[in-house]
């Protein structure tokens, strides 16, 4: 960490990047903010605007509209420039558009000397934090993706409902690329400390593996839903950017599905960046806690890591 002064750089100020800056600030995750978009005056509104709000938070975080020479001394930069989804597109349909996009920055941040986290949230996200890591050099752990973190909240709080119980006492994941293949491992899913195939077997006539699969269906559609009815999804990832830089910043090693390399975990291909439970602190993405998965899981997963790896093999870096 820089000088214990915790510094993060923000590139893409839209509604991803500021529901990040907003739930930051109401977190006070750290001393320093800096904001940088291509529409520099977009940026200075959104500083002045967080700004306004420093009187009423319990912080005294330094938020600025900046350049990428600010990335030299960061601990972490959080990239969630790029264009949106449109109704009925396909995460990887973006996937051209904002290579792009990340051929734009990710040469600045490095140029600037930075030596901290790259934190990849713009989609299709596997893969650009692929596209990060290439165009960077860095070493693997320190380019992470937001992979299925946002996806296994929504699961664990659907879950939560289903149960009627506390979604912080339901440890289930939703694993593989962060769109139309991910799938959860229901052989791996526990309440508290009762594998969750245990408690339907002795709740048959409350609990249903079918419940359980339209649960997965609403997890796979919810952003496509939310993208229906108001245009974008924001507020979730910004808090889910939060909860990754924290463990990060804080050095915690705390469990999240973020997308990281794998480096033959599964048998499935090397190099493919894919949402995975990862032990996360300031070392980043250093381990990938490798699940006991079922055949037909390993096949799933397989499934998800060939279509990513298809699909960066069609860009030309
Ligand atoms: P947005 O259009 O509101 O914001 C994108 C911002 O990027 C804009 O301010 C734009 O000016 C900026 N930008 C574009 N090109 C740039 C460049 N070359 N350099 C610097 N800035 C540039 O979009 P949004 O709703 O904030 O979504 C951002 C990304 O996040 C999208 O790719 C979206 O699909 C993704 N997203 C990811 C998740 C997830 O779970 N990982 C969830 C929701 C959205």
């Amino acid at each position: 960490m820089a000088d214990n002064k915790r510094k993060i750089v923000l590139v893409g100020t839209g509604m991803v990047g500021m529901s990040f800056a907003y739930a930051a600030l109401n977190r006070s995750l750290c001393d320093e903010l800096v904001l940088i978009d291509i529409n520099e005056k977009r940026a200075i509104g959104e500083a002045m605007d967080l700004n306004h709000g420093l009187a009423f938070s319990d912080s005294s975080m330094r938020i600025y509209c900046g350049t990428y020479g600010d990335c030299n001394d960061a601990d972490i930069v959080v990239i969630c420039a790029g264009v949106n989804q449109k109704p009925g597109e396909s995460r990887l349909e973006l996937l051209q558009r904002n290579t792009k996009v990340f051929a734009s920055i990710v040469p600045k941040v490095v140029q600037s000397g930075f030596d901290g986290i790259f934190l990849v949230a713009t989609n299709p996200v596997d893969i650009m934090t692929r596209v990060t890591f290439e165009l960077s050099g860095f070493n693997a752990a320190k380019v992470i993706g937001t992979g299925t973190t946002l996806d296994t909240a929504r699961l664990r709080y659907l879950l939560g409902e289903y149960f009627e119980v506390d979604p912080r006492n339901i440890h289930a994941y939703v694993i593989g690329e962060h769109g139309d293949s991910e799938f959860v491992p229901w052989s791996q899913a526990i309440l508290a400390v009762k594998p969750l195939r245990d408690v339907l077997a002795d709740n048959s006539q409350t609990y249903s593996m079918e419940e359980l699969e339209k649960i997965s269906v609403d997890v796979r559609t919810a952003a496509q839903e939310i993208i229906e009815s108001k245009g974008a999804t924001y507020y979730g990832i910004g808090m889910a950017i939060v909860r990754i830089a924290r463990a990060i910043l804080n050095n915690e090693s705390s469990v999240l599905t973020v997308s990281t390399r794998l480096r033959g975990e599964y048998g499935c291909k090397k190099d493919v960046f894919i949402g995975n439970p990862c032990i996360i602190n300031s070392g980043g993405a250093n381990r990938i806690l490798e699940l006991k998965l079922t055949d037909e899981e390993i096949e799933k997963l397989s499934n998800s890591c060939n279509i990513l790896n298809d699909n960066f093999k069609t860009l030309s870096l």
